[in-house]
C-alpha cells in the first residue's frame, strides 16, 4: 500500500474515559469537536498548505470548544483562574512554546507567533501576555474562557481536601501532528494543565521534547501525567528511536509509553514519521483521538474497544 500524501491525527486528552463516564450528551460534544477540528486541519492539508498550518489549525479549533481541557473550557487553578500552556514544532527544528498565559484567546497562535518571531522559543506568564499584545494576538477574558463546568469540576476537587489534584486528568488536553504533501512534518499541543494546579505549576505539554517534538524523523504530541512525561522526556524519546534504531511510530511510541507506565505514570501519544506512517498508543482506558489523510475518511473515537 502506498503511504498517504497527507495526514493528520489528533488528541484531546486521554484518561479515565469509559461509557459509563460520560453522558451521550458529552459523547457526541467530544466526537462533533473532533471532527470539525480534523475538517480544519484536513482543508488545510488538502489544499497543499504546510503540515505547520494544519497542526495550528486544528488546534485552535478545539482551544475555542468547551469541552476540551484548552483555551475555552481550560480547566482552573486553585485559585479558579485560567493559566494557559501551548507549544508548536516543525520538523525543521523551528519551534515556540507559551507557559502560564491568560489572555490569549488561542495560545497556540501564541507559540507559533513566538516561533515566528524567532528570537526565544519559549516565554512565559506576564512576559507572554505582553508578547501576545504587542503582536496584535485576539485577546480574551474570563468571559470567554471560563466555564460553569469547570468551577463545579473545581469546587468538586476542593470538597475532596485541601492539596486535592486531579490524578484521573480525563478532561481533555489537546493536540495535533500532521505531515503535509511536501514531506514535512509538525506537531503543536495546548492544555490548561491539571484542575487546582497551584505554585505556577506546568506540566509537560508546553515542553519542547516532553509534551510537544517534531525533526527530521517525526512528529509528537503528548497527553497525560505531566510530571511523569517530563522526567522521561517522551516526545524526544520518540523521535531519538525513529532517528537512531529506525523504529516505526506506534513501536516508538509504545516503548516509551511503557516507560511512562513503569515510572507511575499513564496517558497517551500520537506520532506521525516523514514516511506518513502514524500512531496512537494510550494507556489509559480511552483517549479523545482522530484521524485523517488524502487516503482515508475522517475517523473519531473515544473509547479503548473503538
Ligand atoms: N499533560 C497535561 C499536563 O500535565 C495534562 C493532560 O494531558 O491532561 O499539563
Amino acid at each position: 500500500m502506498t503511504n498517504p500524501l497527507w495526514t493528520l491525527t489528533l488528541h484531546g486528552g486521554a484518561g479515565g474515559i469509559t461509557r459509563d463516564v460520560l453522558t451521550a450528551e458529552q459523547d457526541s460534544a467530544a466526537r462533533r469537536g473532533l471532527s470539525a477540528a480534523l475538517a480544519a486541519g484536513s482543508q488545510v492539508l488538502a489544499a497543499d498548505g504546510t503540515a505547520l498550518d494544519a497542526v495550528a489549525a486544528a488546534v485552535a479549533v478545539l482551544e475555542d470548544d468547551p469541552p476540551f481541557n484548552a483555551g475555552r473550557g481550560a480547566v482552573l487553578t486553585r485559585e479558579g483562574n485560567i493559566s494557559l500552556d501551548a507549544a508548536i514544532m516543525a520538523g525543521d527544528r523551528r519551534a515556540g512554546a507559551v507557559a502560564g498565559v491568560t489572555a490569549t484567546r488561542n495560545p497556540v497562535t501564541l507559540a507559533r507567533a513566538v516561533m515566528d518571531e524567532g528570537t526565544h522559543v519559549f516565554l512565559a506568564g506576564e512576559g507572554a501576555d505582553a508578547f501576545s499584545l504587542v503582536h496584535g494576538l485576539e485577546q480574551a477574558g474570563e468571559a470567554w474562557f471560563v466555564t460553569p463546568e469547570r468551577r463545579r469540576q473545581l469546587a468538586e476537587l476542593q470538597a475532596a481536601g485541601a492539596g486535592a489534584f486531579d490524578v484521573d486528568m480525563k478532561y481533555g488536553t489537546v493536540g495535533a501532528v500532521a505531515r503535509d504533501v511536501q514531506g514535512h512534518v509538525a506537531a503543536a499541543t495546548s492544555t490548561g494543565g491539571v484542575t487546582g494546579k497551584r505554585w505556577g505549576r506546568i506540566g509537560d505539554s508546553p515542553v519542547i521534547g516532553a509534551g510537544t517534538w517534531a525533526d527530521e524523523g517525526c512528529a509528537v504530541s503528548c497527553t497525560g501525567s505531566g510530571e511523569t512525561f517530563l522526567r522521561i522526556g517522551v516526545a524526544h524519546a520518540i523521535a531519538a528511536r525513529v532517528r537512531h534504531l529506525g523504529e516505526d511510530a506506534g513501536t516508538a511510541a509504545q516503548a516509551v509509553l511503557d516507560e511512562v507506565v513503569a515510572l507511575g505514570g499513564t496517558g497517551g501519544i500520537i506520532v506521525v514519521t516523514l514516511d506518513g506512517n502514524t500512531a496512537t498508543r494510550f494507556s489509559t482506558k480511552g483517549m479523545y483521538r482522530g484521524h485523517a489523510s488524502s487516503a482515508a475518511a475522517p475517523r473519531v473515537a473515544i473509547y479503548g474497544d473503538e
